[in-house]
């Protein structure tokens, strides 16, 4: 039991992972929801990878879940030739691409990048940073519609490679007209997960649901927002974003240029504990592999961090171009499960009893705690949940359960969004009249699956179930016959 992998892996499809024998592998070997970056691909394409990826999960019968990861307002370098910068060189970026200025173009070292409504907040030194701070650039002067600038390091900047700017992050709001489009498009796909870049406040969550709600045809698939944590204005109003939000992304790529990269990792536990008290799911992201881009083999420090990751009861980690354009898509994520399995034997995973406290958020809430306990006292097999919504799984999740986690669901949405939740079998039943029949169906599925064996003592809790107009919180103990 302790040998199945029960932290989740979301992996980034690009070139490297489209085809559909290398999603196959990858599922195969631990993938539990494919995330498409709307930074790249166009919609044809998006659109070939979605329809391989529900043909997989019908293959495999698992849910695959599907996350489209909005671009948001990212900035990018918009030249089309490299510039070599070195240290202490004055180089100019021009703020609006549209409107260069000509002297600058014809006699110094430029870059232009394209800000034209929030360059004015731009001051005498702000940083520029490139590339993921890998070229930090000092501003010295502004007039108008350039900055000059002092390389604070020596180094390529590369055409279309992202630009932040933390001094005016929280200006450019979450969402641009392209992820309008993109999200329109994602929503045209029934994809099951919405990932919102730079989002800096609960309002950026509340306007992006009203959006999706929109465009929705079926109240029935909407898909959960994700809300990536990658700026400082994130950081200070996190708890009224968890609040709003249905799933949080640590986004450490972002979050390591808009705030010292020392924070990181103790924001990471602090949003960790935060979720697992409210169970809402949270997902550990970027870096986490990065040298199996190129190598077979990980460093020792990578292995560290997913192995932290899991240790800080995330529910997921996260690969990005490690499976997106990296030489080694299969063997990351084979990597990645072998790391979170021999992480999961250990007790540093384990939670400590009591650590979520006493407070019950809800019927739900005490329904499952009290569900963990029997479970525990009653040397169970398996807790067995039926949820609509996903609630009451994630309710008995957040105790990180020994026991395998069953959820019976007759939510097609449901059942792909528990796919990113920590230590879930999702599994699709029908309609039921009554509770008899629930559980009886749940059983019979059980026993078809071959998940447990006769003898087997296992937990039933409904917390909303899907019976018609009834609304029962049930725990039950059954034994397999
Ligand atoms: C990140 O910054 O860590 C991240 C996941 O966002 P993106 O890859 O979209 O820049």
């Amino acid at each position: 039991m302790k040998n199945i992998k029960r932290t989740k892996i979301v992996a980034t499809i690009g070139p490297a992972s489209e085809s559909k024998k290398i999603l196959q592998k990858m599922a195969d070997k631990g993938m539990n929801v494919a995330r498409l970056n709307f930074s790249h691909g166009y919609y044809a394409w998006h659109r070939k990878v979605i329809k391989n990826i529900r043909e997989l999960g019908k293959k495999i019968d698992k849910p695959v879940g599907i996350m489209a990861d909005l671009q948001g307002p990212r900035i990018r370098v918009d030249s089309s030739q490299e510039v070599r910068v070195r240290k202490g060189e004055v180089i100019s970026v021009v703020l609006n691409a549209k409107k260069k200025p000509k002297a600058v173009v014809k006699t110094g070292k430029y870059i232009m990048i394209h800000l034209p409504a929030v360059g004015k907040y731009l001051k005498k030194g702000s940083s520029i940073l490139i590339e993921d701070g890998l070229i930090a650039l000092k501003v010295i002067s502004k007039e108008g519609n350039l900055a000059v600038c002092r390389a604070v390091n020596s180094g390529i900047i590369k055409p279309h490679k992202g630009v932040n700017i933390p001094s005016i992050s929280s200006r450019l709001g979450a969402m641009t007209k392209k992820d309008e489009r993109d999200l329109k498009f994602a929503i045209s796909q029934g994809v099951d997960f919405i990932a919102l870049s730079f989002v800096s406040s609960a309002k950026d969550i509340t306007s992006l649901r009203r959006k999706i709600k929109k465009l929705l045809n079926s109240k029935s698939l909407i898909p959960q927002i994700i809300a990536k944590i990658e700026t400082k204005k994130a950081v200070e109003n996190f708890d009224s974003i968890l609040e709003e939000t249905d799933i949080v992304m640590v986004a450490r790529g972002d979050l390591g240029i808009e705030i010292p990269e020392t924070k990181v990792p103790v924001f990471q536990k602090e949003i960790a504990e935060k979720c697992l008290r409210t169970a809402k799911p949270v997902v550990v992201a970027t870096q986490m592999l990065n040298s199996m881009i190129d190598n077979l083999r990980p460093t020792r420090a990578e292995v560290s961090d997913v192995s932290n990751a899991v240790i800080d009861h995330v529910d997921a980690v996260m690969l990005s171009g490690e499976t997106a354009n990296g030489k080694h898509p299969v063997e990351s994520v084979s990597v990645m499960s072998n790391i979170i399995k021999e992480t999961e034997k250990s007790p540093f995973d384990d939670l400590v009893h009591g650590f979520l406290g006493d407070k019950k958020i809800s019927i739900s809430a005490a329904v499952a705690d009290a569900s963990h306990e029997m479970a525990k006292n009653s040397d169970a097999k398996a807790i067995i949940a039926a949820s609509l919504s996903g609630l009451t799984a994630r309710m008995v999740a957040r105790h990180r359960p020994d026991q395998k986690l069953i959820v019976m669901t007759n939510n097609i949405k449901t059942y792909q969004q528990l796919s990113i939740i920590w230590g879930v079998e999702s599994y699709i039943l029908s309609e039921c009249k009554n509770l008899d029949q629930l559980i009886d169906k749940s059983i019979k599925e059980i026993k078809k699956r071959k998940i447990l064996k006769k003898g087997d003592k296992v937990i039933i809790i409904t917390g909303r179930p899907h019976i018609k107009k009834e609304h029962v919180s049930l725990i039950k103990i059954e034994e397999i016959r």
